[in-house]
């Protein structure tokens, strides 16, 4: 496959900016001013909003697109939004909006794609396909396949993590290494990180930012609302403009992936040396901690005793991240992590039950 730029590739590190959804053509407009000091190269409205449960926000739908196309004509710049069926697309392509994406969950379903793709067959479209919810490469990389199929050349990649259960950091885990993977099996596709959607809350978007700068992502996506406090969808995530110019963007450092500093790469070996240490000494003892509850699964056998115990659970929990946080460790890292540890401790231990 030989895919065509839907970012221009000349611009360092394009944008595609704009509101999560589109509220009302005061809001559209008013958001798009603030933008274009930006210059972003494609602005975003999500039109029909996949809303993971009833009763909020589903978005206008078909009655927005003719501020989109209205607007769009005013800027002069191309405004994106997602589909999710056949009737979507048409409803787009009649309107002019040529410019689409196709979000996560639309992507794990190859029955909607089809259809997507199908309605979009001999159109002049540029397409961005979001990853799936879950982390399955071959259903992102399938999405790409039926658009591109279809005659579409202009597609790209939208990076917007992996949904989980539980708490982490993030509101999706990023998994990096699932685009780097994309992008090796399906070379020359642009990549584009959506950073509000993996980080769900202002804090963390420069920091998405900058990794996806420092993969050498073909551009970013990110919600900005003039309002962001009065947003109807996704206001954790949302920011200002300027909010995005002054602490996301002016804050991007454009780094190298190498050095040829002797002095530098000694010290980095050193450093390297010292985590590979910790790392190994980390694995040691988790399978010391293993062996114990094998141990303990033994005892609880014989004593008929279950494996799961819910106040026990509780106990850890408060407990290690009362020790963490006192340490500099984040309340999410440290959940995440003692909850990895719980599964495979009582995967040990029922096979001791079990034998
Ligand atoms: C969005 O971009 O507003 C959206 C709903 O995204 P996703 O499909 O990544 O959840
Ligand atoms: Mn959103």
């Amino acid at each position: 496959m030989q895919f065509k730029a839907v970012l221009d590739s000349d611009i360092p590190f394009p944008m595609i900016l704009g509101p999560c959804s589109a509220e009302s053509y005061d809001q559209m407009d008013a958001t798009i001013q603030s933008i274009l000091p930006l210059k972003p190269q494609l602005i975003r409205a999500g039109v029909w909003k996949p809303r993971t449960r009833p009763g909020f926000f589903q978005g206008i739908g078909e009655q927005a697109l003719p501020w989109l196309t209205e607007l769009q004509n005013k800027y002069k710049i191309p405004i994106t939004t997602e589909v999710a069926t056949a009737q979507h697309v048409e409803a787009c392509l009649k309107a002019n909006i040529t410019n689409l994406w196709i979000g996560a969950r639309t992507t794990v379903n190859p029955f909607y794609v089809q259809d997507i793709a199908d309605a979009l067959r001999g159109s002049d479209v540029h397409v961005m396909v979001k990853n799936p919810m879950n982390p399955d490469l071959n259903l992102w990389i399938g999405c790409i396949e039926r658009i591109y199929k279809v005659g579409v050349e202009h597609v790209a990649a939208i990076h917007r993590g992996f949904s989980f259960y539980g708490n982490a950091i993030y509101r999706n885990v990023p998994r990096w290494q699932i685009p780097i993977e994309l992008r090796r099996r399906l070379p020359g596709i642009q990549m584009i990180g959506d950073i509000s959607h993996i980080s769900g809350h202002i804090n963390h978007l420069r920091e998405i930012a900058q990794i996806a700068l420092d993969l050498k992502y073909d551009g970013i996506m990110a919600e900005i609302h003039h309002k962001p406090e009065t947003a109807l969808s996704d206001a954790d995530q949302q920011v200002t403009a300027s909010f995005f110019a002054e602490e996301v963007k002016a804050k991007l450092v454009a780094r190298r992936v190498s050095s040829d500093s002797a002095d530098f790469n000694i010290q980095l070996k050193s450093l390297r040396e010292k985590i590979d240490n910790i790392d190994h000494q980390i694995i040691d003892l988790l399978s010391q901690r293993m062996a114990i509850a094998e141990e303990l699964g033994a005892h609880k056998k014989q004593n008929n005793i279950a494996i799961y115990q819910p106040t026990r659970w509780d106990e850890i929990v408060t407990r290690l991240i009362h020790v963490a946080r006192e340490k500099g460790l984040s309340e999410e890292f440290i959940f995440s992590l003692i909850e990895a540890i719980h599964i495979e401790s009582i995967q040990h231990q029922s096979k001791k039950m079990n034998d």
